[in-house]
């Protein structure tokens, strides 16, 4: 391709040749003349604009038109761009084709939903599972699955938890569905069928709940006789005592094991807390710290402050129960010497309970791991602390039951801070003031 700048001054050049001559030949001045020129020169780029115009019109992209000095150049340039676009495109719908196709081969129902929660695009499986035909693409999901608790779901804005909820299509088919946004404002829907591993869990819970259940008779008869002989005085050699003693303690870590394990199956089978039942949290937290504090002969000072009069939405058994495993743990793992903070306060749009202590404390690496069932953390001689190491867990239990969230801070050798956080919408004002502190 030769320079194009230089051909268009020779095409320039031979518009004034023209212009001079017809000139001559008409009787032209030379104001006219330079205006022909100008003219020539124009209709030509006149001419080429049209002819782009048509040709990008046409949609042709396998040939270009010929054109001469700086049109060759622009046909050229757009007759490449048009190529390279259009094979990126063939790319982009080979790779869409393949996602789509490995898409469609998983285990899982996918639904791409639009700006509207309208389906773009869904798998076999989600066909399957969600009851979806391909006629249903376009319309808004919430029209055909129309269970509350998935429109609920996809109305909210936070997606880091899946929902749990029966297939539309068959009601003994349980699936738990995700929602991930990506892509500006689209969204990917999965649904993965969790029916047997639903009917798995509640195999182990009906287990666990049946067998506690059936040890708890046996066992309060055990522990009733151990009593009996341990309180027999004299009448039982010394040596006898201390064997019945020992029994005593152990028929007793028993009887904790049974009922947490019970008061984990109960909360894991009952539905969650309604939000109409008012639980008053300062009596509540009085009353667990008047009980903790006639535990022992020796124990650390117990030090309540109630710097706010808001009450929780939920089941006031199970708080109690959360409330006072950490007010006991807080008891148990600290020396009469040292003290025991509990604040009821109100924080980042939310209400907050620390159970702090100035005890054992607990080393880094078991913190993530005290809320699993029957985790321990075995310090020195800890015969009289024994538990079940199941607190913890029902501890966490709850706090889920009530929307909430446990943090666990804790130095070792210097204490611990248990710290139950609850929502807002979990939370009601006592209409009479109650701030007071407890010593
Ligand atoms: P346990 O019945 O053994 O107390 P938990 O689930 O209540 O079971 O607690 C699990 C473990 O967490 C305990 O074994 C104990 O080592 C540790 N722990 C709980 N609370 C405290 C605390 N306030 N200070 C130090 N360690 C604690």
């Amino acid at each position: 391709m030769s320079n194009p700048w230089r051909t268009e001054l020779v095409w320039a050049f031979w518009a004034l040749i023209l212009a001079i001559t017809v000139g001559r030949i008409v009787g032209l001045g030379i104001t006219t003349v330079v205006l022909l020129t100008v003219a020539l020169v124009l209709a030509r780029h006149i001419f080429h604009i049209r002819r782009l115009v048509v040709w990008l019109k046409g949609g042709s992209s396998s040939e270009f038109p010929k054109g001469s000095g700086i049109w060759e150049e622009v046909y050229y340039l757009i007759y490449q761009l048009r190529r390279r676009s259009k094979r990126r495109k063939k790319k982009l719908v080979k790779m869409l084709e393949r996602y789509r196709t490995a898409t469609a081969a998983l285990p899982d129902a996918t639904v791409v939903l639009g700006p509207r929660e309208e389906i773009e695009w869904f798998n076999d499986e989600a066909g399957k599972m969600l009851g979806l035909r391909k006629s249903d693409i376009g319309q808004q999901i919430i029209n055909l699955v129309r269970l509350p608790k998935f429109i609920h779901y996809l109305q909210q804005s936070d997606f880091s938890a899946a929902v749990s909820m029966p297939s539309p299509v068959a009601e003994n088919v349980h699936l738990d569905i995700r929602v991930v946004p990506y892509g500006g404002n689209l969204r990917l829907l999965v649904a993965q069928d969790v029916t047997q591993l639903k009917f798995m869990e509640r195999v182990r819970s009906d287990f666990v709940a049946n067998v506690s259940h059936e040890l708890r008779t046996p066992l309060t008869v055990l522990k009733g006789y151990v009593e009996t002989l341990s309180d027999a005085g004299e009448i039982v050699p010394e040596h006898y005592a201390r064997m019945f003693k020992r029994m005593q303690e152990q028929t007793n870590r028993m009887q904790n094991l049974i009922n947490g394990l019970l008061s984990l199956t109960r909360l894991e089978s009952s539905s969650p807390p309604a939000l109409h039942k008012q639980v008053d949290v300062p009596s509540l937290l009085k009353s667990i710290c008047e009980e903790a504090g006639v535990l022992g002969t020796e124990q650390p000072r117990i030090d309540l402050q109630l710097e706010t009069n808001v009450d929780l939405l939920g089941i006031e058994q199970e708080l109690r129960s959360a409330f006072s495993n950490l007010v006991i743990n807080a008891v148990k793992y600290t020396p009469a010497t040292g003290s025991i903070n509990i604040r009821w306060y109100e924080t980042g749009g939310g209400a907050r309970l620390d159970v702090e202590d100035t005890g054992l404390g607990i080393a880094r690496e078991h913190i993530p791991r005290l809320t699993e069932r029957f985790y321990r953390v075995e310090v020195g001689d800890q015969r009289n602390k024994v538990g079940a190491g199941l607190g913890l867990a029902i501890v966490k239990h709850v706090l889920s039951r009530h929307d909430g969230e446990l943090t666990i801070t804790s130095t070792l050798g210097k204490g611990s801070c248990f710290s139950c956080w609850f929502p807002a919408k979990r939370l009601i004002r006592q209409t009479l003031p109650a701030l007071k502190r407890l010593g």
